[in-house]
């Protein structure tokens, strides 16, 4: 078959597949296929195929009108439709995500910034969170629409820009890469004379001198703004009310500037008082959450934007503003953070949180009650709750979880790791079942005789399998279909220490059932 005919034969099977064995497609399943796999009909890669659905006179589209309007984004459309995705059951997550936002919103807790007056105002209880998947999946939720303006939630794309333009060898000249273990606006430098690191303020003064030094100040502005723009859309703008009270009530920030320049840590013909304007002119950036999750997913994607697929960054710089901001992007959290949620983070404190799981998704959120170290108190507490149900963590990977993976198909996850998982048992591979139990958790899935993980590794004498499996809370007598447990196993294979273990187990259990340790 030639090039074109196996086009043909894959146009075939896609069409087969939406409209379930029918003549015709109808453009509202296709839609809605499109729609519960989390890609919107306003998807700048679909809107020749979404345009052309919602105008169509007739409800249903033939084979030949559906290859017509497919064609030009025909991997992406068979993708969603296959459930390959990096998020195939997007409308779980979506779920989830609804829920957790809708607990978290009862939260109160926490005062919004107050040291200027612009921020005083925002209504305290507003709260929006927007996710994009790294294949464009999208959700969002509350006040996703609302403008804020960034604060520090712009040191990250300026740090990018910078490593970008300058190298990290020069741009690590003049700032540093560790914790200040102070506070964001701390007056102190590194053992060099140089600001700790680009997530705090004095680091991101420098930043910001970085970043076209030898233009006015104007392009400079014009240059990260059009970034913005290029990740986040046409639509992010300039808080000039919250510039101006910035500049106003700056004093920490123009000392910070001043001891800075005190030690030589800025570039030859640095003109502070203009990298100063510069810097209060990126915090008053305004965006949404629903479009600045875009510059998270890109961050999640190694530089390459989720709808354009415009490389922005290369993954090189990604990698070291990711790891920049998991050590220091948080204020003085940034260590519990890193322990507890275990994400690259940066916050503002407009009560902006920009949170990224590498490979698979970004995710911003919004709320202006901040705690005492300046994080938004709702946003901390989603992140908190999402990494509780999902294997985010970039830890929970080393075998201490039982939570879910979104990024794999929930029948497809199921088939393979049943078999992965028995054949760890049989093998006796406890470095294999902890993985697989940190990637889905289902050590207790029994194949389709019932087998489990215990029946395997009973039968095959590995007592350290046994021993794992029963810590991790396994049940201890499964039925296989011949009425058979793993203490049978071990009992026909002669395996007399697991034998005893089982035992030992069981008593254990009725022990504390009896002292009522489990009830
Ligand atoms: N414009 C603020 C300042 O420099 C940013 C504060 C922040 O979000 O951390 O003080």
């Amino acid at each position: 078959m030639n090039d074109d005919g196996r086009g043909l034969e894959r146009e075939h099977r896609l069409f087969r597949a939406l409209a379930g064995g029918e003549s015709t497609l109808s453009s509202a399943e296709l839609l809605g296929a499109l729609k519960r796999s989390g890609l919107e009909s306003k998807d700048p890669r679909l809107a020749g195929l979404t345009g052309a659905l919602e105008a169509a006179s007739s409800p249903g589209l033939s084979f030949d009108t559906f290859r017509r309007l497919a064609r030009p984004t025909l991997s992406l459309v068979e993708r969603a439709a296959r459930g390959e995705l990096v998020v195939p059951d997007f409308e779980s997550l979506r779920d989830q995500m609804e829920t957790e936002v809708e607990a978290v919103r009862s939260d109160q807790r926490g005062e919004v910034a107050t040291y200027i007056p612009q921020l005083a105002r925002v209504p305290p209880d507003r709260w929006g969170a927007s996710l994009c998947t790294v294949d464009g999946q999208r959700v969002d939720l509350g006040d996703f629409g609302d403008d804020f303006c960034v604060q520090s939630a712009m040191k990250p794309l300026n740090y990018a820009l910078a490593l970008e333009e300058m190298g990290e060898t020069r741009v690590h000249g003049h700032v540093g890469r560790e914790p200040s273990g102070q506070g964001f606006s701390e007056i102190t430098l590194n053992h060099a004379g140089r600001p700790h690191n680009p997530m705090i303020n004095a680091g991101a003064i420098m930043v910001c001198s970085l970043i076209r030094g030898d233009r006015p100040l104007a392009d400079r502005f014009d240059h990260v703004l059009a970034y913005w723009r290029k990740a986040c859309g046409q639509e992010v703008g300039f808080d000039n009310s919250v510039f101006l009270s910035e500049r106003e009530t700056a004093d920490r920030n123009f000392a910070l500037g001043y001891f800075m320049q005190e030690h030589r840590a800025f570039p030859e013909g640095t003109d502070l008082l203009e990298t100063l304007e510069f810097y209060f002119m990126c915090c008053s950036i305004a965006t949404t959450t629903r479009d600045m999750s875009l510059l998270a997913a890109t961050f999640a994607s190694g530089g390459l934007h989720p709808l354009t697929g415009e490389v922005l960054f290369s993954p090189h710089t990604v990698r070291d503003v990711l790891s920049m901001m998991s050590s220091c992007g948080m204020y003085d959290f940034s260590g519990e953070f890193a322990f507890t949620v275990g994400l690259p983070a940066k916050s503002g404190v407009s009560g902006v949180v920009m949170t990224v799981v590498p490979n698979v998704l970004g995710m911003v959120t919004w709320s202006p009650r901040l705690d005492a170290y300046g994080n938004s108190t709702r946003g901390l507490e989603l992140c908190r709750r999402l990494v509780e149900t999902y294997n985010f963590h970039v830890y929970d990977n080393l075998g201490v979880t039982d939570k879910v993976d979104p990024r794999s198909e929930p029948h497809a996850r199921r088939v393979v790791d049943v078999s992965a998982l028995l054949w760890a048992a049989a093998a006796g591979d406890v470095p294999a079942l902890r993985r697989l139990a940190a990637r889905h958790g289902a050590l207790a899935a029994a194949d389709y005789d019932g087998r489990t993980a215990l029946h395997l590794a009973a039968a095959e004498g590995h007592p350290l399998a046994v021993e794992f499996l029963i810590e991790r809370g396994v049940p201890l007598f499964p039925k296989d279909r011949w009425g058979g447990t793993p203490l049978d196993d071990a009992r026909r294979h002669g395996h007399a220490d697991i034998v005893r273990r089982l035992e030992d187990a069981s008593d254990e259990i009725v022990d504390a059932t009896s002292s009522g340790a489990l009830t």
